[in-house]
């Protein structure tokens, strides 16, 4: 078999294997990547980029419930035609993966573009397309795919995941949303709202991987009051004349199609990661570190969702650059990984930031909490639900996390994120000015109720201002 050396191999061709190119470039380093399956990113093709174009139909759908309040006319009469609402999906996502690859496949060569699967042969030996590649690093970037028990297999394409979803020319009748995390929620509200009567389920009792209770005792209620929530129970499913019949504990509905939303499993499996001679975990993933990306103390790095830890895009690109830096420079250099940042785009916004609920010192944390039902703006919007809340330090009023449920919350989030990063306690986030009348003044609010709570106190006898 032939074999050829290069400076850096890099395994998958998404978001993480992109940036961890673009740094084995910049450092003049020869490389080859190697990408088996469709290219384009699970972000443009099949993950964060359709997911969006669906939502933004479905809300903006949605948006005819509220016209009657303004005395639109014909509102009622609106329809939706499904097949063209799918293709509307399709075509952008189509120009985000012909983005995609235009800025960066197209135009590679075969011999630094290797359209297949790749395994290993040693630590440092890779096998594709028939051929062999020496490198003196690699980085492991091959992403997840949906998580189906093989039992749900037998059900043929009656059980979807968002590998197929947006694939269809029209919507089902009904369908069950099977996993109320992220993905789960975001689709399962949005197909509620394009006409499907979904039904969701899921074994845990919180949606949306929420942790503090009172967001997730809100987050239930609005949610739930779309489409039913099946909470704390295993879904099981059995074919009934051709459809599909869902159980969980005493609930049970008969629907045309499931979606398969219970998690996603990093692609590791078939690169015979055995070679490397790390231990890996349940899910195969290799020992590693979250700083330098590095495995084991080999010249190996993995990054994106490979590593199952932060499956979200930012963080697969931040984990991509320090996994091509490194492989690129031969070094194991250590980077600060940025404060943790999750948003849920259903309606209104989940979102959460830098500490998790369960990860504060109760006795040591102040919260502050605001309601957006009399929130000005919010009312104005027609969207005055849920509630927001903020955590600091008691001592030094440092601010630590928060989560929400509410409008624009994916804007309030990185503003608290930003903050978070800045190491703001609550008394100077309070003398930053908040305009009126903005969803910011939802935050105000917090903050002030947050302020009360902690020791540390703004000097100079206002709150808001700094005395020259
Ligand atoms: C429905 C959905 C919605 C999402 N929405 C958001 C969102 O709104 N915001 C957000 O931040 N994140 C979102 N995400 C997550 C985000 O899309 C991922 O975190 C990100 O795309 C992961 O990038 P990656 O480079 O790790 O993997 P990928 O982009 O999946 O790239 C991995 C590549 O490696 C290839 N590969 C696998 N095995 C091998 C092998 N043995 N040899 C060679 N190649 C291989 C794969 O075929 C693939 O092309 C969403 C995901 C989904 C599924």
């Amino acid at each position: 078999m032939q074999e050829r050396s290069v400076d850096v191999a890099i395994i998958g061709s998404g978001t993480a294997g992109l940036n961890a190119m673009g740094q084995v470039r910049r450092a003049g380093r020869s490389f080859v990547l190697i990408n088996g399956g469709e290219p384009g990113t699970t972000c443009a093709r099949v993950g964060c980029m359709p997911s969006k174009a669906m939502i933004q139909v479905a809300e903006d759908y949605h948006r005819r419930t509220h016209l009657g309040k303004y005395g639109v006319d014909g509102h009622e009469a609106l329809t939706l035609d499904s097949t063209e609402a799918m293709e509307h999906v399709q075509e952008l996502r189509d120009t985000f993966v012909d983005r995609v690859l235009g800025n960066s496949t197209d135009d590679m060569p075969p011999d630094l573009f290797i359209q297949d699967y790749a395994r290993f042969v040693e630590p440092t030996l890779l096998e594709a397309a028939g051929q062999r590649i020496r490198a003196g690093a690699i980085v492991i970037a091959t992403g997840s795919r949906p998580l189906v028990p093989e039992g749900w297999r037998t059900f043929g394409d009656r059980v979807l995941t968002t590998d197929t979803l947006f694939e269809l020319e029209d919507l089902p009748v009904s369908m069950a949303v099977i996993g109320l995390g992220t993905i789960g929620l975001e689709l399962g509200q949005s197909l509620r709202r394009l006409g499907v009567e979904v039904t969701g389920f899921d074994q845990l009792q919180t949606i949306a991987g929420i942790q503090d209770p009172e967001v997730a005792s809100c987050a239930i209620d609005l949610i739930g009051k779309e489409f039913p929530l099946h909470l704390g129970q295993t879904a099981e499913l059995a074919d009934e004349n051709g459809r599909i019949r869902v159980t969980a504990g005493e609930q049970s509905v008969v629907v045309d199609r499931v979606l398969c939303s219970i998690g996603r499993v990093p692609n590791l499996d078939q690169l015979n990661l055995s070679v490397l001679g790390v231990p890996l975990d349940e899910r195969g993933v290799p020992e590693h570190s979250p700083t330098t990306m590095q495995v084991g103390d080999l010249p190996v790095f993995i990054a994106g969702d490979a590593t199952g830890d932060r499956p979200i895009l930012h963080e697969a690109g931040d984990e991509g650059k320090i996994a091509g830096f490194n492989a690129a420079h031969g070094t194991v250099q250590a980077f600060r990984r940025k404060v943790p940042l999750f948003i849920n785009f259903c309606d209104p916004n989940i979102c959460a930031v830098g500490m998790r609920w369960n990860d504060l010192r109760q006795d040591e944390t102040a919260v502050g909490e605001i309601r957006f039902a009399p929130v000005g703006r919010a009312l104005i919007m027609g969207k005055n639900r849920g509630v927001l809340r903020v955590y600091a330090e008691k001592q030094s009023g440092r601010l630590l996390g928060a989560e929400m449920i509410g409008p624009k919350g994916e804007n309030l989030a990185h503003l608290l994120c930003w903050c978070i990063s800045q190491g703001l306690t609550v008394g100077e986030l309070l003398r930053m000015p908040f305009y009126h009348p903005v969803i910011e003044e939802a935050l105000q609010a917090a903050l002030y109720d947050l302020y009360r709570k902690v020791e540390a106190k703004n000097s100079g006898g206002l709150t808001e201002l700094e005395p020259l």
